[in-house]
């Protein structure tokens, strides 16, 4: 396997913040994000290295990114950089690498040049960095499924012999996904108590998180024509942190027979910057073993599982600081992206730029390793210690969850930052 990441000293960077060993942002990364300042112009396009964004639509200006991608970075999305095309993505990640590692001097050397492109992370505010049209959700770790197939369904067969075959999904809602630090409000809905005859209808009592990583689509598919397995690279642009809220007592009620519907479609939150598959890339990982061995438009020639670390964080309500509470991997997910895409589109489904499409909550074999409070506390039976003599079964008021990703190299990391999100209290019904 690729094992660049392990072999060399880490690139280094002109941007001291960038250097350090436990940074999210080093040289190597350069995660792309919308941002806008209080003094500045609108929403516009940026990299993240170190503490400092990079403005790209200075950059731009001053002539400095390759011209296949002018005329995209003054921009409230990523979407016209990222129709540009992966060729496009590549060039501009070399000229960055370069005017940022001082190979090409044209940015350090320029004091009036940096005071206009580097922007304090903490002087910006960030924004959803796609226009997203489309968000499908996929239910593609193995652990979860059986967890969550014991729970609500039968403790002898927990999988359903169709999730072996198939990558299980969803057609989420787009409208409701919103960027890190967004509110949350609890949901109201259905919920149908088991002694009662009817449901009623309130404020959710099982408000949960679901860890996962999701992806974005960087080139549109024809309608009618599948994308074959082994075009996956051309479609996937990068990736986020991705937390998808779920209403559990909601979601038992309503989800036979289509699936979740109210219970999913309140909040969905990512993480603001969208790190590149060619970040990504010295942490390609074998694919893990599948059988029975997929149906033919499922099998992949090529690696296609990423090594990201996960941890999520609990921050009750009123207290100082979030406890972990679980950590896990990416890369033991049973279908990958490229078998996701592939059976997304086998049906002749087109996909677009900006669509965001999600792992599923990804949860390891331990314990601690969970990806929901649905697992981490059996459905509410065992409630968690966060801390301060507090327990939690399921998400109060006023409570925060902060998820992190990040893939470790030799020196340095690859890292996804942080998505979080607070809970307000529901609305309330006349
Ligand atoms: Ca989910």
């Amino acid at each position: 396997m690729q094992d660049s990441s392990m072999q060399s000293a880490p690139a280094q960077s002109w941007i001291e913040s960038a250097n350090r060993a436990d940074c999210d942002f080093p040289l190597q990364n350069l995660p792309y994000g919308i941002f806008s300042t209080a003094a500045g112009q609108g929403p516009r396009v940026g990299v993240a290295i170190g503490d400092r964004i990079v403005d790209l639509s200075v950059l731009d200006q001053a002539g400095l990114l390759p011209a296949e991608a002018a005329g995209t970075f003054a921009s409230a999305s990523l979407n016209a950089f990222i129709g540009r095309g992966r060729p496009v993505w590549q060039q501009t990640r070399r000229r960055l690498t370069a005017l940022l590692s001082g190979e090409d001097g044209r940015l350090r050397d320029d004091a009036a040049l940096r005071e206009r492109a580097l922007v304090p992370m903490s002087a910006a505010t960030l924004h959803l960095p796609v226009q997203i049209g489309g968000y499908t959700d996929f239910y593609s770790s193995r652990e979860h499924a059986t967890n969550v197939g014991r729970m609500f369904r039968d403790p002898d067969n927990a999988l359903l012999p169709n999730w072996l075959e198939i990558p299980i999904g969803y057609n989420g809602r787009a409208s409701s996904v919103v960027v890190s630090g967004t509110p949350v409000r609890r949901p109201n809905g259905q919920i149908k108590l088991p002694d009662q005859p009817r449901p009623l209808y309130g404020a959710c009592r099982k408000l949960d998180y679901e860890l996962e990583m999701g992806f974005i689509v960087g080139k549109e598919s024809t309608l009618g024509e599948p994308v074959p397995i082994d075009a996956a690279d051309d479609y996937l642009f990068g990736m986020v942190v991705l937390n998808d809220w779920s209403a559990r007592d909601i979601q038992q009620w309503e989800y036979v027979p289509l699936g979740p519907f109210n219970s999913k479609s309140f909040a969905t939150s990512i993480s603001p910057w969208v790190v590149t598959m060619d970040a990504l890339e010295p942490f390609r990982r074998d694919n893990p073993e599948q059988s029975p061995q997929p149906l033919p438009y499922l099998r992949q020639s090529r690696p296609n599982a990423y090594d990201i670390q996960l941890e999520v964080g609990l921050r009750p309500s009123g207290a100082q600081a979030a406890r972990r509470i679980s950590r896990t991997s990416f890369r033991s997910m049973y279908w990958t992206m490229a078998q996701q895409l592939a059976h997304h589109t086998v049906s002749g489904c087109n996909v677009r730029v900006g669509d965001l499409m999600a792992s599923g909550t990804i949860s390891g074999t331990e314990a601690d390793s969970y990806g929901s409070l649905l697992e981490l506390t059996r459905n509410g039976a065992a409630p968690l210690d966060v801390g301060d003599g507090m327990r939690r079964a399921f998400l109060e008021d006023g409570d925060e969850v902060v998820m992190r990703g990040w893939c470790e190299g030799a020196g340095y990391r690859i890292g996804f930052g942080e998505v979080s999100g607070r809970i307000l209290p529901a609305a309330a019904i006349e």
